[in-house]
């Protein structure tokens, strides 16, 4: 019998009056590793009452002393590292290491957003009248609802909930119905800290039930989202006037100029391409490579990616991970299907992997891919690597540019010239020189542009997300003043 989880709503954990609970999967092996609430409408309501009622004290308590409780998760979150890897890895199939590294960015953001306890700047400005003194503060914007993704099961619940709850909001945090677990052991942690009750509320349930009693409900005031542009593109249009952060897709590239040194280049590739499965939004799914290098980088990656060892993350030995779910296996293999038939060919792979017992899709390469063909313009979130050939730094640009997306972006080059003017030219949130298309630091703004939505999470912008600024006027001159020059 697996354990049955519950929701934690006021600082107590109890079950959804939908009395319906659904099953949470290890990916590497289909085992169940536990049950958790199908929350409702209902369970919404309550979460929101009591996120009603926490939030005034919430946010008159200093912000330096709720930063206190952050700091303390973040040690807490420290502590019980390795054991929250390992549930990183089972629950969500990284391979361990990059289960640590989950981790570690969401202690590494607990612990950055805590010294902002004591910022939270506003701007002083000088008026335009005498004896008047003008500047804005920080506000909490309210209850806020944070709805993540599977993929950094740890480190994206962090980006929001550290900022969110520095700047004085109270929580509704539904995390993806694949990654439940992970969410319910932070929400442990948050609770031994000292969250006070009611501040943070855990939803567990679907996106269509639970995720949109939130998007839609009237008293939540800001809603940060991280996921597929669908569900993305379904909250911008049903939420009604809220502050709505989205992270989205991506669509990443990797140039490869022919000045560049090749074997740093492959490391890239690898980690971009085949990291995590190829399930970041921040995965380089096509490399744009000179013509000139082309074979010689084609046949150096083969072989490497042909070496890549693939099994349960637990094992230290394993490269790569398996895919979330059989409808990752199936989605990735629909695209391995599209890209044959328009005419791009398969290098490796191409295959689901039968013998071993999870969701295992071999890393896939195409090459001769066109930059409009649908391999090379859609997110698979899977093993597949387009690459596709070009003349010059221009072309390699424009193809780079020529998605709908703009999340991360990279070139390989020792050019300094060609570096600065992709660093320029460049069309995505996120810009790296000489490395991956991944390597976020949680100090740094994190976000895309085009379609992979706006507002930026990590960084100062974090705060910005959660909170706005109350623009102060004080009149010391002791008679009626009138702005714009009025007599
Ligand atoms: P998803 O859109 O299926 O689900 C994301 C979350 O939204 C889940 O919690 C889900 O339950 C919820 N949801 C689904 N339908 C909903 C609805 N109608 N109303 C409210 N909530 C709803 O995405 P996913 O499969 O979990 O994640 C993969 C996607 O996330 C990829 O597209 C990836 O690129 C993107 N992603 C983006 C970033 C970023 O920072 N830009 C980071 C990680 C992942």
């Amino acid at each position: 019998m697996s354990e049955i989880y519950k929701n934690y709503i006021n600082g107590e954990w109890i079950s959804s009056s939908s009395k319906r609970t659904f099953p949470s999967l290890n990916p590497a092996n289909k085992k169940v590793i536990g049950k958790f609430q199908q929350s409702n409408s209902k369970d919404v309501e309550r979460a929101v009452k009591a996120a009603e009622q926490a939030l005034t004290s919430w946010s008159d308590l200093p912000a330096p002393h709720r930063a206190e409780i952050l700091l303390e998760v973040a040690r807490l979150l420290r502590k019980n590292k390795e054991k929250l890897a390992k549930i990183v890895t089972i629950e969500m199939g990284k391979v361990l290491k990059e289960g640590r590294g989950d981790v570690q960015e969401a202690i590494d953001i607990f612990e950055y957003i805590s010294g902002e306890g004591r910022r939270l700047f506003g701007h002083t400005t000088p008026s335009e009248l005498r004896n008047k003194f003008c500047c804005t503060i920080r506000m909490p914007i309210g209850i806020v609802g944070l709805i993540t993704p599977w993929n950094f099961p740890t480190a994206i619940p962090g980006w929001k909930l550290a900022p969110a709850l520095v700047c004085g909001n109270t929580v509704i945090f539904k995390p993806s119905s694949d990654t439940p677990l992970c969410a319910v052991e932070i929400v442990k942690i948050l609770e031994k800290a000292g969250i006070p009750k009611g501040v943070v509320n855990l939803i567990t349930g679907k996106g269509e039930g639970a995720g949109s009693s939130i998007i839609t409900h009237p008293k939540i005031r800001g809603i940060s989202f991280t996921g597929s542009k669908a569900t993305g593109e379904f909250i911008l249009k049903n939420a009604g006037i809220k502050k709505i952060g989205l992270e989205m897709g991506g669509k990443n590239a990797i140039i490869i100029m022919d000045d560049a040194d090749l074997n740093l280049a492959i490391e890239g590739v690898l980690w971009g391409a085949f990291g995590t499965t190829g399930q970041r939004c921040t995965a380089a799914s096509r490399v744009i490579v000179d013509r000139e290098i082309k074979p010689d980088f084609e046949d150096k990656l083969l072989a490497r990616t042909e070496r890549l060892r693939l099994g349960n993350g637990l094992k230290e030995s394993t490269d790569v991970g398996p895919l979330i779910a059989q409808r990752a296996v199936q989605k990735t293999h629909m695209y391995t299907q599209i890209g044959l038939k328009e005419g791009a060919k398969l290098l490796t792979g191409g295959y689901s992997i039968k013998e071993l017992k999870g969701f295992f899709y071999k890393p896939t390469i195409f090459t001769e891919v066109k930059p409009n063909m649908r391999i090379a313009q859609e997110e698979i979130f899977g093993p597949t690597l387009s690459i596709i050939k070009s003349n010059n730094l221009n072309e390699a640009i424009k193809i780079c540019n020529g998605i709908e997306y703009g999340l991360s972006s990279s070139i390989y080059t020792s050019n300094v010239n060609r570096a600065f003017k992709a660093i320029e030219k460049i069309e995505s949130g996120i810009v790296y020189i000489n490395s991956s298309t991944i390597g976020a630091e949680v100090h740094l703004p994190f976000g895309g542009i085009k379609g992979t939505g706006y507002g930026h999470e990590a960084g100062p912008a974090a705060i910005e997300e959660f909170s706005y600024e109350k623009t102060v006027y004080v009149d010391y001159s002791g008679k009626l003043q009138k702005a714009q020059g009025i007599d």
